[in-house]
């Protein structure tokens, strides 16, 4: 079953001529990554509205600091697994024009893609949040908590918090892809998380197919996407990629 899903999604992509991936926190678990939701997930342990507002990190900075090293500590530590490097060769073959991500580790970078709009923005640097001026990350004193700016703001990872806005340059980007795509690939998101979920909708309306990949259903299994790829992204992606290599032989 999976292996002819694989074939289709191989064939889907030779001819599509214009995909999109959009990505979350699944794609990083083989990273060593915790995700938010799910089995182990950080708000399991973090409660979003303690911990994930932009409220909330005004109200106690310090407190939200203890969540915010924990996923430093995790992110900072961690490579690209198979999935990310799988979808970093498909760009290289011409097959995939753009990765939308919500993650904010910068592993699709690193595993050498290059077109990559981060919805989210990405904790590698930091910024002051009432100047906007970035920080290098090596410069900020992580000891003596929370850190501040030099016009006393406080300076926080350049990732969202809930409550923030989305970049604008990244969400003009993401939503007109949505608008031009052939085929997106939905890959280790729970597709919760507005706007980013509405990114497949959108998608999807305008007449691509949606191809998910994730070991569980999501709101979007059989509602929003077409077919839904079972399994995790290192193990799934790999596989796609050596089908296409065989068939352009
Ligand atoms: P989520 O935590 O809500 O959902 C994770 C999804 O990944 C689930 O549907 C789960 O079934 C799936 N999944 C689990 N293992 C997988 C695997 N091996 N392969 C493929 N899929 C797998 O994540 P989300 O939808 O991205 O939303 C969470 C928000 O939290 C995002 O906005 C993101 O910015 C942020 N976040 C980022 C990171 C990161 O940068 N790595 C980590 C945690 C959270
Ligand atoms: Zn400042």
């Amino acid at each position: 079953m999976l292996e002819e899903q694989v074939k289709q999604l191989g064939e889907l992509l030779m001819f599509s001529g214009r995909t999109m991936a959009l990505t979350g926190a699944g794609i990083s678990l083989d990273s060593g990554i915790p995700t938010f939701r799910g089995v182990q997930g950080l708000w399991e342990k973090y409660d979003i509205m303690e911990y994930a507002t932009i409220e909330a990190f005004r109200r106690d900075p310090v407190k939200v600091w203890g969540m915010l090293l924990e996923m430093d500590q995790a992110m900072m530590g961690a490579k690209p697994n198979p999935g990310h490097t799988a979808l970093a060769e498909l760009e290289r073959m011409g097959l995939l024009h753009m990765i939308v991500t919500q993650n904010v580790d910068n592993l699709h970078q690193e595993a050498g893609s290059r077109e990559v709009v981060e919805f989210h923005g990405n904790v590698r640097q930091f910024r002051c949040l009432e100047c906007r001026q970035i920080h290098e990350r090596a410069k900020v004193d992580l000891v003596n908590l929370p850190p501040r700016c030099h016009c006393g703001g406080l300076v926080k990872p350049d990732a969202i918090f809930f409550g923030e806005a989305i970049p604008w340059a990244a969400s003009v980007k993401a939503f007109e892809m949505a608008q031009q795509c052939r085929v997106i690939l939905v890959v280790g998101t729970s597709a919760v998380v507005a706007p980013a979920s509405e990114i497949p909708v959108m998608a999807k309306q305008a007449g691509a197919t949606v191809v998910e990949i994730n070991p569980e259903e999501t709101v979007l299994t059989g509602r929003v996407s077409d077919t839904l790829l079972k399994g995790s992204a290192a193990t799934i992606l790999p596989v796609v990629v050596e089908y296409i290599k065989s068939r352009r032989q």
